[in-house]
């Protein structure tokens, strides 16, 4: 069986200057994909998701990590009920993914 993934691509943000990858939204995605992956890239740019989450400070371990051009790993704390939150975004990608 093939699984589909998810096109990245580079953003920049703004207010920090580092770059984040970011999904590309797929043109047939579901309403719940749709929303979770444009608040993903809302939330890269900008740094706030419109649940309330922000990005978390990087520490000096990450910071030093990205000056020498590594990846760091911060993952927003979207709320439960946000579209970006794991949950229910997992859920719509993995049937995106699986459909035929
Ligand atoms: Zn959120």
């Amino acid at each position: 069986m093939t699984v589909r993934t998810l096109a990245m691509e580079p953003m920049r943000h703004l207010d920090e200057p580092h770059v984040s990858q970011v999904p590309v939204i797929p043109a047939d995605a579901s309403p719940a994909l749709h929303e979770g992956l444009r608040r993903r890239r809302v939330a890269a740019t900008l740094g706030r998701c419109p649940c309330g989450a922000t990005r978390p400070a990087m520490t000096a371990i990450q910071h030093a990590s990205a000056e020498q051009g590594g990846t760091v790993w911060r993952p927003f704390p979207h709320t439960a009920d946000c579209p970006a939150h794991d949950d229910p975004l997992g859920a719509a990608l993995a049937a995106w993914q699986n459909r035929k």
